[in-house]
């Protein structure tokens, strides 16, 4: 605390993101990045941006970027907003669509980001309660929609985190259908790995915001890339907030990268599917041990044994050099583990290490 800080340090409750040890030898399975390297054309086309490139400011609109992702979703680059991180296009959303007199929904387990943008934006919001089997219900954002608080907005992500679990698309459409005036953001960080994605549905509904990022499915997590997909009008309203913070947030660097990256369609069907085929792989192989695994659609799963506390076993594999991610709050998850999707052989070895401390 000084005397020094503004009125909004001090009501900030910060994120704490997980661990990045410079441990040596750990298994990093605490924070769902891609276990496998970027695509070989990222890697030249960063490297390609040298000397003179970097001389020069970025291009303020990140217009070949938003052109790649544009083709790559069959939208137009005016539908499409780029930002450093998905993060930080999600802080720019909450700045430019929530209004203030009701509340933003967003459900009780989800990702811990979104209080911390309401705080720092003095948007109020209201808690609903996931389902008894921790899928979200549509009926509950719904019915909170149209009583007396009414909605500000809605957030959430699909697949939802941490729990992994996608809603089918035809429930956003009919989430949509019922919430006409208030804006609708669906957080798509993790849809590639098998969750049906909202962006098909921008040309019909106005109010709908996706937001997506390079840091999971496209192995560029140290890149910070993330964008956003909506209507023209919603972008339009990221990019005003963007223009009065920063009007380059993506380097030279990192924006030759992602179109590389969103132009290397071979590279990211491989990869998705290879994580995929190890999510299935090491879900059986938990199923087996005796944990109870939730039905992921991401690059993680969430499971809990029946025989052992949540921080007990996060503490008891990380003496095994296998780092996960464990949730103290709320207590309903406290003794799950949130598990990301490693390579085969990392694979290996937290089951070895589940086997030596079940
Ligand atoms: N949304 C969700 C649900 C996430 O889990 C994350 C990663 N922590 C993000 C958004 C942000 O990802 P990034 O800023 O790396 O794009």
């Amino acid at each position: 605390m000084s005397r020094y800080w503004s009125d909004v340090v001090h009501r900030l409750t910060p994120y704490v993101p997980g661990e990045q040890p410079r441990i040596e030898g750990l298994v990093k399975l605490n924070t769902n990045e891609c276990p496998y390297g970027p695509s070989e054309a990222v890697l030249a086309a960063m490297a390609a941006q040298t000397g003179e490139a970097l001389r020069l400011y970025p291009d303020p609109q990140s217009s070949a970027l938003r052109e790649a992702i544009a083709a790559h979703h069959g939208l137009k680059p005016a539908q499409v907003f780029v930002g450093n991180g998905s993060d930080e296009v999600l802080a720019h959303a909450f700045l430019a669509l929530l209004k203030h007199e009701a509340p933003l929904l967003h459900p009780d387990i989800s990702y811990s980001f979104y209080p911390v943008y309401a705080k720092l934006y003095g948007i109020h919001t209201r808690e609903l309660p996931l389902a008894e089997d921790f899928g979200i219900r549509v009926d509950d954002f719904l019915a909170a929609t149209g009583d007396a608080q009414g909605a500000g907005a809605i957030i959430f992500p699909n697949p939802n985190a941490p729990t992994g679990m996608a809603l089918p698309r035809a429930e956003i459409r009919r989430l949509l259908d019922g919430v006409p005036d208030a804006p609708v953001v669906i957080d798509e960080a993790y849809v590639d790995f098998g969750g049906e994605s909202a962006a098909a549905l921008i040309d019909r509904y106005p109010q709908l915001l996706v937001t997506r990022t390079l840091s999971k499915s496209r192995a560029l997590a140290g890149l910070r890339v993330g964008y956003a997909l909506g209507d023209p009008a919603l972008i339009e309203a990221l990019t005003r907030v963007k223009d009065s913070f920063n009007s380059y947030p993506l380097d030279r660097v990192a924006a030759a990268g992602a179109v590389a990256s969103m132009q290397d369609e071979a590279w990211f069907a491989a990869t998705c599917a290879r994580i995929v085929a190890t999510r299935e792989r090491l879900t059986a192989a938990l199923a087996a041990r005796g944990f109870q695994v939730l039905p992921s659609a991401a690059n993680f799963v969430f499971a809990r044994h029946p025989g052992h506390a949540g921080a007990a076993l996060a503490a008891a594999l990380r003496e095994h050099k296998v780092l996960v991610r464990q949730f103290p709050r709320p207590a309903r998850i406290a003794d799950f583990l949130r598990i990301s999707i490693g390579t085969e052989a990392q694979t290996d070895t937290l089951l070895a290490a589940l086997d030596r401390v079940l």
